[in-house]
């Protein structure tokens, strides 16, 4: 399509067809997103925090105490909002509603919270456990969200080469430990050769104590990959 035709379809499409809040679904003007109430409940996070977790520090650059002391699998990770009540909404609204209009909005907010993981990734790699045993029967919106991202990084996504090998009690009750144990054995790459000498970046809904997010980063590291870094929705942070 012609440059200049792009934004008059986009505003005549507008026209025709009004973005509606992903939160709450009052029509917006604009940008599909949010709308003016919505936006403030959900607390997004900028770029420059620790570059292991994402976390806010003091200083750009800076390493986190809690990476400091116990360094994570993955290289680094990155989470576009705080996990909470109202972000918490945002997520299940987009697992169990038939909510694929969400999936562009989610995928954009994915990219720029991490513009530098995918600047340097080979393949984006989605967490299959609690995505697909929860909501695969409608659809699978980690593959959808992998998908869209795909779609707008260039970087080719890969929805089926890690896999759940192992059912696991609910995580929900467990401590980070006994998260750990939990998941440890629960992940397998089908085809290492898919992996291999690859810099992926792992997609997951929220990032909470990481056990899931470690079981799935030491898999594909097994498997050859030469780095893996985390992207997830929102994150939990200690204290909140
Ligand atoms: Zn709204
Ligand atoms: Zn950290």
């Amino acid at each position: 399509m012609m440059p200049r035709v792009r934004p008059l379809l986009r505003f005549v499409l507008g026209l025709l067809m009004p973005h509606r809040c992903i939160r709450c679904g009052v029509t917006v003007g604009g940008a599909p997103g949010l709308c003016a109430a919505c936006y403030p409940t959900i607390e997004f996070l900028a770029g420059s925090g620790c570059p292991s977790c994402g976390v806010a520090v003091p200083q750009p650059g800076l390493t986190c105490g809690v990476c400091l002391a116990a360094p994570p699998v993955w290289r680094r990770a990155r989470s576009a909002f705080v996990y909470s009540p109202d972000s918490r909404d945002l997520i299940l609204r987009f697992k169990h509603a038939d909510s694929t209009h969400m999936a562009p909005v989610l995928a954009a907010w994915l990219h720029r919270a991490g513009a530098d993981l995918l600047a340097e990734a080979d393949l984006l790699v989605p967490v299959p456990l609690h995505w697909r045993r929860l909501f695969l029967r409608r659809y699978n919106q980690a593959a959808l969200l992998a998908r869209h991202l795909s779609g707008r990084t260039g970087v080719k996504a890969d929805v089926l080469v890690l896999k759940r090998v192992r059912n696991t009690r609910p995580q929900g009750h467990l401590r980070r430990g006994q998260r750990l144990g939990n998941v440890r054995t629960a992940f397998a790459v089908t085809a290492p050769d898919r992996v291999a000498g690859k810099r992926i970046v792992l997609l997951d809904d929220v990032l909470t104590t990481g056990a899931t997010l470690t079981a799935c980063t030491n898999a594909l590291l097994r498997a050859g990959a030469a780095d893996v870094s985390v992207l997830t929705l929102a994150r939990v942070l200690k204290g909140r």
